[in-house]
């Protein structure tokens, strides 16, 4: 048995993303990169390696962590790079897109050795959360303005759009295309190639993956391009669960259970989108809501629904802890970092890391 808490990574589960996948690059001809700044854990990169193209990065971590692990494509992006790092980054990189103009026109020349590109706001995007909107007003994220990017047509081969955000909607998606085309459309012909981002949830449930492989093989006919796409969440959905222990259970008007675990610590960003923890089957009469061990009062990972009255030592799995989780996890209130186990084909568990006093010592000094 392996001490709680940890995050479990199921191979079957991610190999039924890695499959749609494949199939969608075989039907559309897209490559498709893994954005690390959402899932950065390594050890199942063996398993992946065989399903993608590469990888995409947001620094130059990122960038040398996906050579390095990885392999295959590596594709460097970031928000701003720094003039101590630009040569680390290109030594790692095959192609590298920057996201301002005038980022471009200060390293193009360092990176004339590779393929270089220019990230475009369309200005229209499929977020309604300010906070994850790239399009958002003022948003620092691209190149809006085509009288600017004509002039340094002459220094890139291409564009990286990014302005999906967990977009489950193939129509919303064939839209703003759409409306890129009719924005974008002359600089597009005169690319090679155009990343469309991440944030398109085709590997789930019921998506249209052949209207969507069609439309990107039109998109890739009509201007001559080879597309990427760079999923994030859509390459790791549901393969991961956090797994905690049932610490200590009270009655305050409501039935409470405190997990060995924390949402500040362990799945932040419930607490950035104000989001519910997702526990299965979730069914029962006994309603608890499941609290974290840390000392911020809404450290809550949501009400659920139980078949038996919980009690010290019962083991509850929350879903979908892949993405965005453990890429954020951290030390706050000094809570046990989740181990790393994989839950490989034949069925057996593997543990493949774990953290103790010494990894939260040195991580400050
Ligand atoms: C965040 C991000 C991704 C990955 O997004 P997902 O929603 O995880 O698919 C891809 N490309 C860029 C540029 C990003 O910023």
């Amino acid at each position: 048995m392996i001490q709680t808490p940890f995050y479990l990574i199921d191979k079957s589960k991610l190999l039924q993303n890695m499959e749609k996948v494949a199939l969608l690059r075989e039907k559309s001809g897209a490559k498709a990169l893994l954005a690390l700044k959402c899932f950065a854990t390594w050890s199942v990169f063996d398993l992946m390696r065989e399903y993608m193209d590469g990888t995409t990065s947001s620094s130059l971590y990122e960038v040398r962590l996906g050579r390095e692990k990885f392999g295959k494509e590596t594709h460097a992006y970031s928000v701003a790079y720094g003039d101590n790092e630009i040569d680390e980054v290109i030594s790692h990189a095959d192609k590298i897109i920057f996201n301002s103009i005038g980022q471009l026109e200060r390293f193009a020349d360092k990176a004339s050795g590779i393929t270089r590109g220019l990230r475009l706001n369309p200005q229209v995007s499929s977020s309604s959360f300010d906070l994850a909107d790239p399009a958002r007003p003022f948003s620092r994220l691209g190149e809006w303005d085509l009288r600017k990017v004509e002039p340094v047509m002459d220094r890139i081969s291409g564009f990286m759009i990014h302005n999906n955000c967990e977009n489950s909607d193939f129509d919303l998606f064939d839209k703003m295309l759409g409306e890129i085309e009719s924005r974008f459309g002359p600089l597009l012909k005169r690319a090679e190639w155009v990343s469309l981002g991440g944030g398109i949830h085709f590997t789930g449930e019921n998506y249209p993956i052949e209207r969507f492989a069609e439309r990107l093989k039109k998109f890739s006919g009509d201007y001559g391009v080879q597309v990427y796409l760079e999923p994030g969440e859509a390459s790791i959905t549901k393969s991961t669960t956090l797994e905690v222990t049932v610490l200590d259970t009270l009655y305050n008007g409501k039935d409470l259970a405190i997990v060995d675990s924390s949402i500040e610590a362990h799945m932040l960003d419930l607490l950035i989108y104000r989001e519910k923890a997702k526990i299965a089957p979730n069914s029962g009469p006994h309603s608890y809501m499941i609290c974290g061990k840390s000392c911020l009062a809404g450290d809550v990972f949501g009400e659920f629904q139980f078949p038996e009255p919980l009690k010290i030592g019962d083991r509850i799995s929350v879903q979908d802890a892949a993405g965005y989780t453990m890429v954020k996890k951290n030390w706050f209130n000094g809570v046990k970092m989740p181990s790393i186990a994989i839950k490989e084909l034949d069925g057996s568990i593997r543990l493949v890391r774990e953290f103790d006093y010494s990894d939260f010592e040195q991580n400050l000094s």
